[in-house]
């Protein structure tokens, strides 16, 4: 599976993007979200109250739920290089919503969640969601989460007001002469010496 494309190249000589501010609370929500996601596949798929012993009912043993670990992983490796670039990323978004839709696909899927005995052949019944399920969407809820605390992180700098704003300029005048601004305590004016009368 390949996550992290080689970038060492492309980073040196690309025009460097603007840094944002990345909470480490995003990177630590997809991650959670990641980790739970992986989880869930040694979790139950379907939850059968009628059979004692369920077989082959790790979500680890039904393909579809591979998708999820594909998720999962795509999702944490492109959050953390996001984070350790300083840039935003959709990923954890896309992840984990498509994670959320594959565990709601699931858990209403009458194929998947037919579980059967294992003592007697053929005894199969509809089994209702089983904790895996409930996991995937969880972990995919919580990267998706996250991914959206990281769309959201602001440009470094910005926050502190890098560039002053009209509040924090001295107040200007406009000179009646020359119709210049100037600074509202200047007594002559710079452009064309008018004087102003201590009133002005
Ligand atoms: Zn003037």
């Amino acid at each position: 599976l390949e996550t992290e494309p080689v970038t060492t190249g492309e980073a040196a000589t690309a025009p460097q993007p603007i840094a944002h501010d990345v909470s480490p609370v995003a990177l630590g929500l997809v991650l959670l979200g990641a980790v739970v996601m992986l989880v869930s596949l040694f979790l139950p798929l379907g939850d059968s109250s009628d059979f004692v012993r369920v077989a082959n009912n790790k979500m680890l043993q039904h393909s579809e739920s591979w998708g999820i670990a594909v998720l999962a992983v795509i999702a944490a490796g492109m959050t953390y290089r996001a984070y350790k670039l300083k840039r935003r990323s959709w990923a954890a978004i896309i992840c984990g919503l498509w994670a959320l839709g594959m565990a709601i696909h699931m858990g209403q899927s009458d194929s998947l969640l037919q579980v059967c005995s294992t003592t007697v052949i053929w005894d199969c019944e509809k089994a209702g969601a089983g904790l895996g399920i409930y996991a995937a969407g969880l972990g995919g809820a919580l990267t998706a989460f996250g991914g959206f605390i990281l769309r959201a992180a602001k440009p470094i700098g910005e926050a502190e007001g890098a560039s002053p704003s009209l509040a924090d300029m001295p107040p200007t005048k406009t000179c009646p002469e020359c119709a210049e601004t100037i600074l509202a305590a200047a007594k002559v004016c710079k452009h064309c010496s008018y004087r102003f009368e201590e009133s002005e």
